[in-house]
């Protein structure tokens, strides 16, 4: 026998019937694999020519010359990059070649690259480089990262870029910006951007490689910013899986 329906039974349905249902959670896609990435990057190549991002400004200003390419990641360090955008071409006005360089003072260097963060040290970082490049490497910037790495203040990001921007050599160059969309693309699952490159090499086609850096930190100069990105906006939102993204616009 069917159950009796009371009136209380029928009130709460016809209240059920009225209210709206509730709003679907939009569905995540999975996270990226070689493939996808390829397609979101090939997406990106054909976008980021549109963006105003600091990075293509500098990159181009720099016409992958080993050594601005060094000393204009030097400046970039724990810097914002419209900042850098500014210092670099200012203090590469005085001087493009370690030599020049060695001609100015810290001082004379502290004051072009200011307001770089820790700029103080960084003036005395870029003296110490130039001093060893003509010391040790005949004054030419080393085209292996192991050598690069042995340089005073020089880490893996920035032996990385200077390998794949001037030497377009094989390597993955992993600054906050491809850390934080490479795990948000789910290409890595990692906390350090060392730990990020390596999940990068081991997953990513080497043909990829050399553009994932530029493509990655324009995408993250303009849209996929560290907190509340813009996904409404962002031409790879279809295939992102937004992994750890909880806020967007
Ligand atoms: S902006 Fe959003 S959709 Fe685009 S890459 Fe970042 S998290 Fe993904």
């Amino acid at each position: 026998m069917a159950p009796e329906t009371t009136a209380t039974d029928a009130v709460q349905e016809r209240s059920r019937a009225r209210s709206p249902r509730p709003a679907a959670t939009p569905r995540r896609s999975p996270p990226l694999d070689a493939a996808a990435a390829g397609r979101a990057l090939r997406i990106l190549r054909r976008e980021a020519r549109n963006w105003n991002a600091p990075v293509l400004t500098l990159m181009a200003a720099e016409k992958h010359d080993p050594f601005l390419t060094l000393i204009g990641c030097i400046l970039s360090l724990r810097t914002k990059d419209e900042t850098t955008a500014v210092a670099a071409p200012r203090l590469f006005e005085r001087a493009r070649t370690p030599q020049a360089m060695l001609k100015l003072t810290a001082t004379e260097i502290e004051r072009l690259i200011f307001p770089v963060g820790f700029y103080r040290t960084k003036a005395r970082v870029i003296l110490g480089i130039c001093r060893d490049l003509l010391e040790r490497f005949g004054g030419r910037v080393p085209d292996d990262l192991d050598a690069l790495v042995t340089l005073k203040g020089v880490g893996r990001k920035t032996a990385n870029l200077v390998i794949t921007e001037s030497f377009r050599k094989p390597g993955i160059c992993v600054d906050t910006h491809v850390h934080r969309i490479a795990n948000r693309w789910g290409l890595a699952r990692t906390k350090t951007p060392d730990h990020t490159e390596q999940a990068l090499r081991a997953v990513l086609p080497r043909r990829y490689w050399l553009e994932i850096n530029p493509l990655l930190v324009a995408l993250g100069q303009t849209i996929c910013h560290p907190t509340s990105p813009r996904c409404s906006q962002c031409p790879v939102a279809p295939i992102c899986p937004r992994i750890g993204v909880t806020r967007s616009r």
